[in-house]
């Protein structure tokens, strides 16, 4: 057989390119806000670690302005360190450093400054990519001002610099992240490809395929799911190619006799009234072998396929067995058998009529076929104490269904291998007609039974007033 890929109207999307692009987004994303957020912060601290150096800085040289100290030595330190520092007159002469111009300290308009300043006494502002500080002081007698000042520049280059890194981490981590979700992806869509080449290999008819993938939790789901249904085709493949086994050779016995028996009456007993009449009896048995065979099979598959609607009436459950009991009473006369019953008068259930009796049949059936040597079947059906529900129970002494057979009896075709009292002759499907027809009625149902001791089959009916339902 070819697998062809299907005729693709839509264009389909791959999960590996979706995933990648989406996972790439996102960390870019990531990268641009974590980037963003850290070089804001880094900027305002530096900005206001700036500010409160400066302030310091001025503090200390109107201290020592103040207290009459090396103020120019002091300048002199400060400006290794970058900060220009300045005494300036009230006029705009620049005082100290001496030979320095008013421009140079960067302080701008001076009289505005002053306006701003006075009743403050210090302050530090921005002007013109400078932090400064100024603040009045007293200088040889007279009214001055000191200013200290830093250039944003510096700041702007460490901060530039900065900026590089990041973008260079950003990249690298990008990078990283890049790896990482292609090689994600490609484990995630590796697994999906050896899913799916499993399971074209499956299709193929080969079920020693084993769907495996341990990494992803889904994806173990998936092949656990794909496991059982290889399971379940293996099972129903095996069960039709039994049951073909089964039917065929079933078939092939009775068709034998049939034939046998026919030529036998032409040729040897057409004359012979007594015999004759034993051959057409052997006749008569094999067809309706035959007959019940053809018909098991016909259930099960209109059963199987819902074919049948249920018909829910409601029934005198009682009186209903009653009959199906009789049906079996041709067995205890000439065979011996002894059907011991239990029931209760004039209970009443809502069911399909037909079907329960289809069921109980077979289950009457199998007891008879399947009881002790003492060839009893024990039938009881009891009401429960509230009166809503029925327990019909069908037991015999046979040889038992071993524990392990138990919730296999159940399935299409099964039967136990085992040898019975008497030779049994059956197509494993009848309980199956009887598990399908109960489950469609939604009524509980079951087996117990004990090795060498017998089984008992139970169903759960529900109780219902007889005037319910009577059209
Ligand atoms: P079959 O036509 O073989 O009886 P069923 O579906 O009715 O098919 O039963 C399936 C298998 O369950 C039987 O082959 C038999 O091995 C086992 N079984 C059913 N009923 C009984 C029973 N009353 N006692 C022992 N074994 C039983």
């Amino acid at each position: 057989m070819k697998f062809k890929k299907p005729a693709q109207i839509k264009k389909l999307k791959s999960i590996n390119r979706i995933m990648l692009r989406y996972f790439l987004l996102l960390a870019f994303l990531l990268i641009l806000l974590v980037e963003v957020i850290s070089f804001m912060v880094v900027k305002i601290t530096v900005n206001t670690q700036t500010r409160e150096r400066i302030s310091r800085v001025g503090s200390d040289l109107v201290k020592v302005c103040s207290g009459g100290g090396d103020l120019d030595g002091l300048m002199r330190d400060y400006r290794r360190e970058g900060i220009n520092s300045y005494v300036l007159s009230a006029d705009g002469k620049v005082l100290l450093p001496f030979g320095a111009d008013f421009e140079e300290a960067g302080i701008g308009n001076l009289e505005n400054i002053v306006n701003k300043l006075d009743g403050v006494g210090a302050m530090v502002y921005s002007e013109n990519n400078n932090i400064v500080y100024l603040a009045a002081v007293e200088y040889g007698g007279e009214q001055c001002f000191i200013s200290a000042s830093y250039s944003m520049k510096i700041i702007q280059s460490g901060v530039n610099t900065l900026l590089w890194y990041f973008i260079i981490i950003g990249a690298l981590v990008l990078l990283v992240a890049i790896i990482i979700s292609c090689s994600a992806s490609q484990r995630l869509s590796g697994g999906l490809k050896t899913l799916s080449s499993t399971a074209v290999r499956l299709a193929k008819g080969d079920f020693s395929v084993n769907f495996e993938n341990a990494e992803y939790s889904e994806l173990a789901d998936l092949s656990d799911t794909l496991n059982t249904v290889r399971d379940e085709v293996k099972k129903s493949g095996d069960f039709q190619r039994e049951l073909l086994a089964n039917v065929s050779h079933d078939l092939k016995t009775p068709l034998t006799m049939i034939k046998a028996y026919a030529s036998m009456i032409r040729e040897i007993s057409g004359d012979n009234p007594e015999k004759r009449e034993k051959h057409l009896q052997v006749i008569i048995d094999e067809a309706d072998r035959l007959t019940g065979l053809v018909n098991d099979v016909l259930s099960v598959s209109k059963v199987s396929s819902n074919l049948d609607e249920l018909n829910f009436k409601v029934f005198n459950l009682t009186e209903y067995l009653y009959g199906l009991i009789n049906k079996f009473g041709y067995l205890q006369e000439t065979q011996g058998y002894n059907l011991m019953v239990d029931i209760d008068a004039n209970l009443y259930t809502r069911a399909d009529e037909e079907k329960i009796g289809q069921v109980v049949y077979n289950l009457l059936g199998n007891a008879v076929n399947y009881t002790g040597e003492d060839k009893t079947v024990y039938i009881s059906l009891k009401s429960n104490l509230a009166g809503d529900r029925i327990k019909l129970k069908i037991r015999d002494t046979g040889k038992g269904i071993a524990k392990e057979d138990l919730p296999e009896i159940w399935n299409r075709y099964y039967r136990v291998k085992e040898n019975h009292s008497r030779p049994v002759k059956g197509t494993g499907l009848g309980l199956n007609i009887v598990k399908k027809i109960l489950e469609n009625h939604k009524f509980d149902f079951g087996a117990e039974s004990e090795k060498d001791k017998g089984s008992t089959f139970w169903i759960d009916f529900p109780a219902v007033p007889a005037e319910i339902d009577k059209e």
